[in-house]
């Protein structure tokens, strides 16, 4: 992109949280009012999409039904020419722009086309499907450490899984419904403990939310049996068995199993 100043337009990386209208940030409510025009991705919760004023214009880049999505620098052109139009150009992302959004390629595209930008972040996934479950993501006696890690990987072999969960840490995993067993297998034979337990969070802080909860080696057949859909999170560690949840572990009692695990994960 060549590089020469745009008028007066503005880009604004907005983060629309995790579904909830009312999680979004008085920033990011007062940009949707003062836009010019929004690009929005399809993770963006309907409720939020509602507080768009009619007037402003809207530009969906979310998945089509022929399955593809705009090709990301499709969408980079688009925000930099509708900012060199002097608009004041709000992207608004799912959860926050900045964990797994994306965002970091828009900002690079609009500071190499000189156009100004704002990022405003947003509640991420993580944080939202763990209040919704009444989880604590790190928690002084189980968990001092978080990772958020993309389970979409290429066979999961891009990503050092050694480490990541157990031994009082909190793994959670973004995009992960597809390769939902072979990361508990992949888990396990990092030696992590197949009894450690996990949260599945489907579509977190909306009505329509679903909290399961099982044991790590159980983790594939429950996202199949419970035909888990997206957008779905993972979350893997001694902090997901105090998540308030339905257990799917096909025991009976499993519950009072899980409170009283003592193993060391
Ligand atoms: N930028 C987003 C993440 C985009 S990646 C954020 O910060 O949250 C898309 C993945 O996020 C989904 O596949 C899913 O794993 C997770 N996700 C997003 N919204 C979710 C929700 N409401 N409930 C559960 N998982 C969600």
């Amino acid at each position: 992109m060549d590089n020469y100043p745009s008028l007066a337009g503005k880009l604004w990386l907005v983060g629309a949280g995790p579904g909830d209208p009312d999680l979004l940030t008085l920033r990011a409510a007062r940009l949707l009012e003062s836009a010019d025009i929004v690009v929005h991705d399809g993770l963006v919760g309907a409720g939020v999409l509602a507080l768009i004023p009619p007037h402003v214009e809207r530009i969906s880049v979310a998945k089509q039904r022929s399955r593809h999505t705009m090709k990301q620098e499709r969408i980079n052109e688009l925000l930099v020419r509708e900012a060199r139009a002097g608009k004041q150009v709000v992207r608004l992302k799912g959860g926050d722009p900045f964990i797994f959004g994306r965002g970091g390629e828009e900002l690079d595209a609009a500071r190499a086309a000189g156009i100004a930008c704002e990022v405003v972040p947003g509640i991420t996934a993580a944080a939202g499907c763990a209040a919704q479950a009444g989880l604590p993501l790190t928690h002084r006696e189980d968990a001092s450490a978080v990772s958020f890690v993309a389970g979409q990987c290429k066979d999961l072999t891009e990503q050092d899984w050694s480490g990541l969960a157990g031994h009082g840490r909190t793994l959670v995993i973004y995009m992960g419904l597809a390769t939902a067993s072979a990361i508990a297998d992949k888990l396990i034979a990092e030696g992590v403990s197949p009894g450690l337990p996990v949260a599945v969070v489907e579509r977190g802080t909306t009505p329509e939310a679903r909290v399961l909860r099982s044991l790590l080696a159980d983790l594939g057949d429950l996202v199949a049996r419970e035909r888990v859909a997206s957008p779905a999170l993972i979350i893997v560690g001694k902090v997901a068995a105090r998540a308030d949840a339905l257990d799917c572990l096909g025991t009976p009692g499993i519950s009072s199993v899980l409170k009283d695990i003592s193993c060391e994960y």
